[in-house]
């Protein structure tokens, strides 16, 4: 067992009836996150990743601990504002039109939750996931190597002007509702705040108690070693299927035919859940939310802080000695290729923000949101099996709620007490 943070010993452990050995399939942020706080609560840890960070949004994302990030995509004005979009390549929203018949059902269902009854629902929800994140991860990390990734930051959000601001009124309105605060910044005191930002936008929105991972990657393949170093084993492979004895779930089958025996078995797979969890005879609605990055090495300017463009809706993230711009929203599925057209989006939007700017190369990444139906994360154990758990789901937060979710799957699946209700995450609300 590893040394729990601030070497005290793990919370509730009283209530741990056994050890049991527990096999944790995915190893993005929700599934590394569930692997350590098991270890620290004694469990015997076998952690199977099909390819182990490139691939998972949890190495391409924004990087942001969005502490704020409580409003989803799905909010009242967007059924108007959605047709318009499609159409256009300026537009951070794209559609493979050839997938659009395979992603009605899940879009119905979608868009039926753009309601401000939804809404407030959803942001409750995701509020307790969200709203401590960097406190989650500085707990996660601490005492290994992966604690220098995390950093204490600002998130901005930078608007044309003061009605541009104005015009989102519905998503700052909730957040004001759940008690957040932010300082807003008006004309030269945006380029006062940051010189990057002198440009024609003059508005910005300042959170000053958010946080940012210069590394996504880096930092779970951190989290990894440190949980391999702490006794788990780590095992490249892709799992097809589930060892299933009356109603009990033993273990896993991997694609190469290793059959892997555990008490309890964890799926945090990210959006690949959804068709693994159908061996189970669930049906999850998840889709993929496609999102991009470019990453441009050793660029002429670097803002500060993570900055939202509000005007383009991306994201861009000063990471080490690159600039990340993130975002898009792209439906098509898992397995169609990146397109050109939201990478080049993002290139445009950021000669237009930041005019001038230059860089020696540039980096392109597509990866996938795991995005259910209701935008609520699925997070705890499947009533109709014996055993087996589920953390996936995060659609747009994964990041920052990966480490709350993971130590609330740990302590459901040690039989331990949490401090909130789980209900409202559970992954059977599909299924009644
Ligand atoms: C462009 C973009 C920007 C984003 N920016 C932010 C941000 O700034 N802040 C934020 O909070 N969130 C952000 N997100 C969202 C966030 O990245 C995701 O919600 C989060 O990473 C999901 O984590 P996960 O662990 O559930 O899934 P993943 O990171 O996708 O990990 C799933 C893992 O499971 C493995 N796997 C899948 N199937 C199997 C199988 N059958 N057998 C074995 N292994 C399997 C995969 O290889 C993968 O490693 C962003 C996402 C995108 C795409």
């Amino acid at each position: 067992m590893i040394t729990p943070p601030n070497n005290q010993p793990p919370k509730h452990t009283n209530s741990l009836a056994t050890s049991p050995s527990v096999i944790v399939i995915g190893a993005g942020i929700v599934g590394i996150s569930t692997a350590i706080w098991l270890q620290r609560y004694g469990c015997q840890v076998t952690i199977i990743d099909k390819q182990v960070t490139q691939n998972a949004a949890s190495y391409g994302n924004a990087g942001v601990l969005a502490q704020s990030s409580v409003v989803p995509v799905t909010t009242p004005g967007l059924l108007s504002k959605a047709p318009k979009m499609l159409f256009s390549t300026k537009e951070p929203l794209f559609l493979r039109w050839s997938y659009l018949l395979k992603l009605m059902p899940w879009l119905r269902k979608y868009l039926a939750h753009c309601n401000h009854k939804d809404v407030l629902r959803i942001s409750k929800a995701l509020y307790p996931l969200v709203s401590n994140s960097l406190q989650n991860h500085q707990d996660l990390a601490n005492g290994t190597t992966a604690e220098n990734f995390v950093k204490p930051d600002d998130y901005l959000f930078l608007y044309q002007n003061r009605a541009s601001f104005e015009a989102d009124a519905y998503g700052w309105n909730l957040r004001e509702n759940l008690g957040y605060q932010w300082q807003e910044l008006e004309g030269k005191a945006v380029a006062e705040y940051d010189p990057a930002l002198s440009g024609d936008n003059n508005f910005l929105v300042r959170f000053n108690d958010h946080g940012r991972i210069p590394h996504p990657g880096k930092y779970i393949q951190a989290l990894t070693t440190h949980a391999v170093k702490a006794g788990a084993r780590l095992i490249t492979g892709m799992v097809d299927d589930f060892v299933i004895e009356n109603q009990h779930v033993k273990g896993v089958v991997t694609q190469s035919g290793e059959t892997v025996k555990a008490d309890k078995v964890a799926i945090t797979s990210g959006v690949w859940s959804g068709k693994l969890s159908q061996k189970l005879g669930l049906n999850i609605p998840l889709e993929s939310e496609r999102g991009y990055h470019l990453e441009l090495i050793n660029p002429s300017c670097l803002p500060r802080s993570p900055v939202m463009v509000a005007s383009g809706k991306f994201v861009m993230t000063p990471m080490e000695d690159r600039l990340r711009l993130a975002g898009i929203v792209e439906f098509g599925g898992l397995k169609a290729p990146a397109a050109s057209a939201p990478h080049n989006l993002l290139l445009n939007n950021i000669r237009a923000l930041l005019p001038g700017i230059t860089w020696d190369s540039a980096d392109k990444w597509l990866g996938h949101r795991p995005a259910p139906v209701d935008s609520i994360p699925l997070i705890g154990r499947i009533k109709s099996l014996q055993n087996i758990y589920i953390g996936c789901g995060h659609h747009h937060v994964g990041l920052t709620a990966g480490p709350r979710t993971g130590q609330l799957l740990a302590q459901q699946i040690t039989q331990q007490a949490t401090d909130i209700d789980l209900a409202v995450y559970s992954p059977d609300r599909f299924s009644d």
